[in-house]
């Protein structure tokens, strides 16, 4: 007799908007709290062409190739990222330039 195994994958996979699946977890390089990819801001290390070095550049739209990082988008994880220089561990970036605070962040710490 033949065993074959049949793969528990009952729910169809449309391949688009699957949003049943459980959301991916990543770490905030500021606080070093785990929450939810959709909560966090991710970050990539970006070297324009002809740049001296790379900088930091917040991946709003995620697309952005490369090692990402991944912060809270508040002012506190931002400063705290910045304290301990959590982006060029994070990204593997030595030396990477850090810009001024994202807008995005500033304008969503305006409430708190
Ligand atoms: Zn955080």
């Amino acid at each position: 007799m033949e065993r074959v195994s049949i793969a528990p994958d009952a729910v169809p996979v449309t391949g688009s908007a699957a949003s049943t699946t459980a959301a991916p977890v990543r770490t905030c390089i500021g606080c070093r709290t785990r929450d939810a990819q959709s909560a966090l801001l991710r970050l990539v290390a970006v070297r324009e062409p002809g740049a001296p070095r790379a900088e930091v550049v917040a991946d709003g739209a995620r697309r952005l190739p490369g090692r990402g990082a991944w912060v809270h988008p508040s002012e506190r994880c931002w400063n705290l990222a910045l304290k301990k220089n959590a982006f060029s561990r994070a990204l593997r970036s030595p030396g990477v330039g850090v810009p001024e605070m994202p807008s995005v962040i500033r304008s969503s710490a305006e409430s708190g």
